[in-house]
């Protein structure tokens, strides 16, 4: 627990015992004791400010030393792909001081496949990035993502997955036991329902809640990533178009240069490997061993096409159960994106894409995708870091592919020493790095354990085999008792030390009781009736908003709401948020 948490929530006091003990002592000593801890409005002390912490954290990054021949300041990302622009904005944006060149290569595509974030990017995009919010909406046309509607589990409604859920404002229990499922838990649960956002036309002119409602982007990939490298080409980033062919070593885990396939050697101090599945220096060249993720996750392919949306825009990510799988369904401006992810040993490319175009009919012409699940032992060995794709992918189940590149392209830049004689933190980097994908894994795995929507071989599998076991101390106080974040603070704690869960306690409870999992729902603290009318105030807001797509193009239009949403301070996406997560 933490102990800073003890002073949270104590006001001062005007007549506190400290007012009482300085007014016994001689005036300047009494004095020197109130200038340090003044109470508000001058008057009396205010003694919780003894608890005051005045050694925020800040950065703490030395520059290299000019003269150090193992100073590192040349940098080479490889790779040209969102890991890659990720990472070289990252770190030019925090030390200018570095000389960052990003290859790429004009005969290897970019994955390129529609991107559902979660909120954590929206805050990496334009604190830490520091992109301007006018520009990446008229570059890349970003639509909102209030959670993830997942076709789920035995409710035939399904279930909601929605960003304020840490709020749980409207209320879980009361909207279990008035509805039997967990939708009316919070506003943005009914904002996904109705298919709106929290925006409103008042006399005429927008006006905005956004700000107190957690959102993500939807962002296509492709758009994205030819906005990221013309960013990139303005803040400083040297460009290298050339295919490394050969990756020539110094040691078991030393990279001494790369060769291209036009003939031309390239040395830097740092090798980021952003070369995706590839994975060209971390996993090829360093013959680093890889941790499967198979026996939680069966999936291993994807076919994917757009469709179109006739201007309805959901304010969603919507995931289906499928046959073998499921699907994705990512708004953007113009049409839906559509990807069935699925095992190609429970069935075949031209079936899975059968299956698609007739559940979805008029869908575009299908292109298939492979991937694997997991992730090398090591992220960082050496002068060599993978970051995307080319360290630790899982399916887009949870939208977590690129707020990890995020999470992976900051670690770099907050850990990266500036010379290679300093301390070195690798281990540290991988072990943090490493338990973050893991709690990843078994996130995704409780998806496919308790999904008894379809019967079919495919699910019937998952339900009997898919490897839970490293959630397995949640999923056994959660058979005891649930919400989970209902239960005793010390309960909590010991599941937050012993089995870490990327979106927190709250993220497991709307997975298992949205899926129907069985336990003991503690019992509600308030009449149901307290619900009822929650409820009925969130539907209010609910109704009076704007559909999702007339609220985008009022952001589109008023520069001002975007403004709002990132600068106030009293924003889920402000500076003060941004700061307490180490994005500002
Ligand atoms: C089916 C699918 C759906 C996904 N959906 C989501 C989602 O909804 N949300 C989300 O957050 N993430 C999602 N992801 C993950 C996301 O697409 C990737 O993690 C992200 O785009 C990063 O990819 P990358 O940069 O690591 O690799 P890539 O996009 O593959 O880029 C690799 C780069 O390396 C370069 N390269 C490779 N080899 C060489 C070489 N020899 N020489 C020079 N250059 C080379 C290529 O030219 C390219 O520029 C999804 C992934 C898949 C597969």
């Amino acid at each position: 627990m933490d102990h800073k948490l003890l002073g949270l929530g104590l006001g001062p006091d005007n007549g506190n015992e400290l007012d009482r003990l300085l007014a016994s002592f001689p005036d300047q000593d009494a004095e020197s004791v109130r200038s340090w801890l003044p109470g508000r409005g001058g008057s009396g002390t205010n003694p919780m400010a003894m608890l005051e912490n005045l050694a925020a954290a800040g950065d703490d990054f030395v520059k290299p030393d000019e003269n150090d021949p193992r100073a590192i300041r040349r940098i080479g990302v490889i790779g040209g792909g969102t890991a890659g622009y990720f990472t070289a904005l990252a770190l030019k944006a925090k030390r200018p001081w570095l000389d960052v060149t990003l290859m790429e290569s004009k005969q290897i595509p970019i994955i390129g496949v529609g991107e559902a974030t979660v909120s954590y990017v929206t805050l990496f995009l334009h604190h830490y990035l520091g992109i301007d919010p006018e520009e990446l909406y008229r570059r890349v046309r970003p639509t909102w993502k209030l959670g993830i509607k997942f076709d789920w589990g035995p409710h035939p409604d399904g279930f909601m997955g929605p960003f304020d859920w840490s709020g749980d404002a409207v209320g879980m229990l009361g909207s279990i036991a008035t509805t039997g499922n967990i939708n009316g838990a919070t506003l943005g649960s009914a904002m996904m329902e109705a298919d709106r956002a929290a925006v409103y036309d008042v006399g005429g002119a927008p006006l905005s809640l956004m700000k107190y409602l957690p959102f993500a982007y939807h962002l296509d990939n492709g758009l994205l990533v030819s906005f990221l490298a013309e960013l990139a080409q303005r803040r400083g980033i040297h460009h290298v178009e050339a295919t490394l062919e050969d990756v020539v070593l110094s040691g078991d885990d030393w990279v001494e240069r790369i060769r291209t396939t036009d003939g031309r050697d390239l040395s830097f101090d740092l090798y980021v490997d952003c070369t995706g599945f590839r994975s060209r220096l971390l996993g090829q060249a360093l013959k680093t061993p890889y941790n499967s993720f198979g026996s939680s996750l069966f999936t291993d392919s994807a076919v994917t096409g757009n469709i179109e949306h006739g201007g309805h825009i959901k304010p969603y990510t919507q995931a289906t159960t499928m046959n073998a799988g499921w699907c994705w369904r990512i708004p953007t401006r113009d049409s839906d994106h559509r990807g069935y992810v699925y095992s190609s040993s429970a069935i075949s490319d031209d079936e899975a894409a059968h299956e698609l175009a007739t559940r979805f009919p008029g869908i575009s012409d299908p292109r298939v995708v492979r991937f694997r699940s997991g992730r090398y032992e090591k992220a960082w060995r050496g002068n060599v870091i993978g970051i995307g794709n080319s360290y630790a992918f899982v399916e887009p189940l949870e939208s977590t592919g690129l707020v990890m590149i995020a999470v992976e392209a900051q670690t770099l830049v907050a850990t990266l020493p500036a010379s290679w004689d300093a301390p070195q933190v690798r281990d540290t980097v991988n072990a943090g790095l490493a338990q973050q994908w893991d709690a990843i894994r078994w996130l995704l795995a409780i998806h496919y354990r308790y999904n008894t929507r379809l019967n079919t071989p495919f699910w019937k599998e998952c339900v009997a085999t898919a490897d839970v076991s490293g959630f397995q101390p949640l999923l056994d106080v959660f058979a005891g008792g649930a919400p989970l974040t209902r239960r005793n603070v010390l309960v909590q704690d010991l599941l937050n030390r012993i089995a870490p869960t990327f979106f927190g306690l709250f993220g497991i409870d709307y997975l298992l009781l949205g899926q129907q999992v069985p336990t003991r729902l503690l019992p509600m603290n308030e009449p149901v009736e307290k619900w009822h009318a929650r409820k009925r105030a969130a539907d209010v807001l609910v109704g009076r908003s704007m559909p999702t797509r007339q609220a985008l193009e009022a952001f589109d239009a008023f520069p001002e709401l975007n403004r709002q949403l990132l600068e106030d301070e009293d924003s889920w996406a402000g500076p003060a948020i941004a700061r307490r997560v180490g994005l500002g």
